[in-house]
């Protein structure tokens, strides 16, 4: 499983050599106005086989995260300190040609618009081959046999004939299906998908992420999926990582953290997300507030500006004073359990009715 790691760090003995091991990721881009601390100080680890889902708002750090494993920043603009090791092999310091020996080859992205994956220019079978070819030195037949293998595999019809389309002849549905294949060409073992799923209608939603569930059975990749959406984690991920302003707030296994979260953010993003058996006339709760500015971050929590426990907090913990995420089921949050729920029936469950 995912092993729970602590905030930052060294690696514990418990989770040395997981498949996938980020330790105090740090990822800051130097802008006009300052710096940017997009990743503050994250660590986790994923095994083969298993779903890690992200979740947090927009600017919480999650694609940035994904980018980072893949190596996609551009070195002029972006800082990148910690660790990341996939397999044994550390990303951070490889060079640039390690890291394209290793993209859609051990390890592989999905991206929300197929149309960032995919050039206009170039046949759909094409893109799919050539990549096929420079990794596993395949002749053209091989991969183009590869290629409509996998076609076939995520459900375009008349793969042979639809090998020859370009993308724009493919529907949206088709096109993202046409991703996945792309990004399965090689087998990766390490699967990131950013919010596959979200430019579709529900119909075809569902039936990308059983593709994807039916795929990681047959391939046992390892698979980061990140979404705001967690309807589509709670039915993809095993293990679910919250992110807000660059670090990571609370994690544990999914049902642990939306049976029962304790961070009040994601309380929060529980609370602003409709249920389906949920009262049609119930409102929902949205966040107050927006998400902190990187470039001049909140003290002490970065949730305090947003939070509704933060003035019952004896003293000045919530402004002064980060608070450290755990190892293993954990939320960095300084209020115990117990202190939240006293303050919920006393303060916040009124302004509710
Ligand atoms: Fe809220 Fe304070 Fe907990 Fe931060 S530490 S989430 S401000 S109660």
């Amino acid at each position: 499983m995912t092993t729970l790691t602590k905030e930052s760090g060294a690696p514990t003995s418990a989770d040395a050599g997981a498949f996938l091991s980020v330790r105090d990721l740090r990822v800051q881009f130097r802008t006009e106005d300052g710096i940017v601390k997009a990743v503050d100080g994250l660590s986790f680890d994923l095994e083969r086989g298993r779903t890690l889902g992200i979740v947090g708002e927009s600017g919480s750090g999650k694609s940035v995260t994904n980018l980072t494993i893949l190596g996609l920043h551009n070195p002029q603009f972006a800082t990148i300190d910690g660790e990341i090791v996939l397999d044994g092999q550390e990303l951070i310091t490889a060079r640039e040609r390690e890291l394209e020996k290793l993209r859609g080859n051990k390890m592989a992205m999905i991206f929300q618009d197929p149309l960032t994956a995919l050039s206009p220019y170039y046949t759909v079978g094409r893109q799919l081959s050539e990549p096929f070819m420079k990794h596993k030195g395949a002749s053209k037949k091989e991969a183009r046999d590869r290629a409509i293998e996998m076609l076939t595999k995520v459900g375009i019809p008349q793969p042979k004939v639809r090998f020859d389309d370009y993308p724009h002849q493919f529907s949206g549905g088709m096109r993202q299906r046409a991703m996945i294949a792309m990004a399965l060409m090689c087998d990766p073992d390490l699967l990131i998908a950013d919010e596959p799923t979200t430019a579709l209608d529900v119909t075809v939603q569902a039936q990308i992420l059983d593709l994807l569930k039916d795929l990681q059975q047959e391939f046992g990749s390892a698979i980061v999926f990140i979404t705001h959406d967690l309807g589509v984690i709670s039915k993809m991920a095993d293990d679910l990582l919250v992110m807000y302003a660059g670090r990571a707030v609370e994690r544990g296994s999914v049902k642990e953290v939306l049976g029962a979260p304790r961070h009040p953010y994601t309380w929060g993003l529980l609370s602003s997300m409709p249920r389906l058996n949920s009262d049609i006339h119930q409102a929902l709760t949205p966040i107050p507030g927006s998400p902190p500015s990187l470039l001049n971050p909140p003290s002490g929590c970065p949730f305090h500006p947003r939070c509704a426990f933060r003035s019952e907090v004896p003293g000045t913990l919530c402004t002064d004073s980060r608070p450290p995420l755990g190892e293993g089921r954990a939320a960095a949050c300084h209020l115990t359990a117990e202190q939240k729920q006293s303050i919920f029936i006393d303060k916040i469950q009124p302004r509710l009715r």
